[in-house]
């Protein structure tokens, strides 16, 4: 059974969620206080975690980067609520490590939809863990080999975890502080701009024209964005 924790202190948001869940088929773990939901996620390992920003004592945010930091459990998906729309707001969101965000007010459908979306992409993550395969381009985990086509193509290795991250996120825009975590970890100690030139080498290996990217696309400001070309 797929177990959701929600982290929430407003107690009717969290209930109303926690009810809702439950009406889809999922067991539901609830708490309204962010060091307490550490202790909840190491002991009862849920598959996807709702991380309200605004909580009393340890915020949302904090939370998030510590549970990221932990490797027992840093793989389990997280969404955060977040107060207000700004960019600001989602910016802070995906560069503490979360793998969504939804806006409050919300609806319940786009909640649940949110959920259902994030919850298939770690799965797919789990159970064909062998390769990443995404249009023309696949990416086998166990030899760390990439084809395009029948073409091998000749990636190092910093190149390869670059492509299989934004494989597994495609259509998602990955900001390039998450993408240094992701790829590079915590303790590196270059700047964003590492990322860049990363991208502008593996664009020369796999892009047809790489002035004009269709696979690993920019987006202003933010970061970076898989798509599967046609
Ligand atoms: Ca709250």
């Amino acid at each position: 059974m797929t177990t959701i924790l929600v982290v929430e202190d407003e107690e009717v948001v969290r209930e109303t969620l926690a009810y809702n869940l439950q009406q889809e088929g999922y067991a539901v773990l609830t708490t309204g206080d962010g060091s307490e939901s550490l202790k909840v996620v190491r002991e009862q390992r849920p598959d996807l975690i709702v991380l309200d920003i605004m909580l009393p004592g340890m915020d949302g945010l904090s939370v998030c980067r510590a549970l990221r930091r932990d490797k027992e459990i840093a793989y389990i998906p997280i969404i955060m609520l977040t107060a207000r729309g700004t960019q600001g707001d989602k910016m802070v969101g995906l560069d503490s490590g979360a793998d969504d965000y939804i806006t409050k007010p919300f609806g319940l459908g786009e909640f649940l939809a949110r959920i259902r979306a994030v919850l298939r992409r770690a799965d797919g993550q789990s159970t064909s863990s062998r390769e990443v395969r995404t249009g023309d381009i696949t990416a086998d985990l166990m030899s760390r080999r990439v084809h395009r086509g029948n073409q091998e193509v000749q990636l190092s290795q910093k190149e390869f975890d670059l492509l299989v991250e934004l494989m597994r996120n495609q259509g998602a825009v990955l900001s390039r502080d998450l993408i240094l975590t992701r790829v590079w970890g915590y303790d590196f100690c270059g700047d964003s701009r590492t990322v860049d030139v990363h991208v502008r080498w593996l664009r020369e290996k796999l892009e047809d024209d790489p002035s004009n990217p269709q696979h690993i696309i920019t987006v202003r400001g933010v970061g970076y964005r898989f798509e599967a070309a046609e």
